[in-house]
């Protein structure tokens, strides 16, 4: 019984697969500025069901020093996901945004934490101003 045959059909498959993946009409989705950043991203595109490809940052590799923008991390989707992680990418930096800023209550002055609608103190709405 030779089990070998079939788990190197199963390799082949896989290299073709990856092959149709990584050529070359992926499109860049985002260039994050750090590894972290890009991990984030590759995480919510995921989550979207869109393959990634990364380029650049650590994965690229090479030992000892690097320069600081060595580390931007080229995002590669498929372009057929194009207006999805254009979507998502969106959602993400808005999403970074929410913390909204800090405001002065008009009626009594105290300031309160963005997310608040009404006057801690005072209770008059923030748009009452
Ligand atoms: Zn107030």
């Amino acid at each position: 019984m030779n089990k070998r045959g079939r788990s190197a059909n199963d390799l082949i498959l896989a290299r073709k697969k990856i092959e149709t993946m990584s050529d070359d009409k992926m499109i860049l989705a985002y260039r994050a500025p750090t590894s972290m950043d890009a991990a984030l991203l590759v995480q919510a595109l995921e989550a979207v069901g869109i393959t990634t490809v990364q380029s650049g940052g650590q994965a690229s590799g090479g030992f000892g020093e690097l320069p600081a923008d060595s580390l931007q991390v080229d995002i590669w989707i498929a372009p057929d996901k194009a207006e999805l992680a254009r979507k998502t990418i969106e959602d993400i930096q808005r999403q970074d945004k929410a913390q909204p800023p800090e405001w002065a209550c008009a009626k009594c002055g105290e300031s309160n934490d963005g997310e608040f609608e009404i006057c801690w103190s005072c209770q008059a709405p923030h748009d009452a101003a």
